[in-house]
């Protein structure tokens, strides 16, 4: 049986007496009802802030993750953050491929590749984020997109270093827009997603957690997290309200 997880996207947010306020909060509410025995909590800081937080849930079972890593070694990459170095940070996981960074920072398939390798190659584990936009959609290319960044991303992978890997699906025209997508609809892509991994091995299929993002909120966490194949979250907007991100986890526990 997949353990839940719920991951906090906080994006490009946060300062240092809200973030201390925020996981202080988090980590009391987890506590109080004993949920990290059933989910498995990260958060997402922005990388300046990731030993703040460290330090904060050292102890914890809430792990650390960073939102980005560049796909090289350390060198002369001005500006970016190798994955050695977010190890050495204290970070246990790192987003990449996020439909934000997809679409406005260059990161393509072949990028995002070589990203999750780098991730892996470092100890770190890839949430790995696909999803649709509204227009593909509408031209019924959901699975067809899902397929492909999927295959693109783990082509080169062999089946012990996929089995590291979560999968966040993350329709884009949900991201911070308030519109979810429905349980059913999600459902059937984290379905498929579940058979692409079923068709490389069964037991990655049983073991490879799928979340799903875009707009989760304290409301519709439940619902979609009753989905067979859906394994918990990744959210964004909520996990910045310490109680709405704390019945999001009771609602995957
Ligand atoms: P929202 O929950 O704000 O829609 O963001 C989802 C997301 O992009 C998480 O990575």
């Amino acid at each position: 049986m997949r353990k839940a997880l719920v991951a906090g996207n906080w994006k490009m947010n946060g300062r240092i007496a809200k973030n201390d306020e925020l996981v202080t909060t988090v980590l009391a509410g987890l506590a109080e009802q004993a949920l990290t025995e059933r989910v498995d909590v990260m958060v997402f800081p922005p990388s300046i802030y990731v030993g703040q937080v460290e330090s904060l849930v050292r102890g914890s079972n809430v792990s650390v993750g960073a939102q980005n890593l560049c796909e090289y070694k350390d060198g002369a990459y001005t500006g970016e953050l190798s994955a050695g170095m977010l190890v050495d940070s204290g970070c246990t996981a790192v987003l990449v491929g996020h439909s934000e960074r997809r679409a406005l920072f260059g990161d393509d398939d072949a990028r995002v590749a070589a990203k999750v390798k780098a991730a892996l190659d470092a100890g770190l584990t890839p949430v790995l984020c696909l999803g649709e936009s509204l227009e593909e959609r509408d031209a019924e290319k959901t699975l067809a997109v899902v397929t492909e960044q999927f295959e693109t991303a783990v082509d080169a992978l062999d089946v012990s270093e996929i089995a590291r890997i979560v999968l966040a699906y993350e329709p884009v025209w949900a991201i911070g827009t308030g519109r979810t997508a429905t349980p059913e609809q999600a459902q059937e892509v984290h379905a498929h997603l579940r058979g692409l991994l079923a068709s490389r091995s069964r037991e990655l299929a049983n073991k490879v957690r799928v979340l799903y993002g875009g707009s989760v909120n304290a409301d519709n966490a439940a619902a979609l997290f009753g989905q067979p194949d859906i394994d918990g979250g990744l959210i964004g907007g909520a996990s910045l309200k310490a109680k709405d991100f704390l019945t999001i986890c009771h609602a995957a526990g």
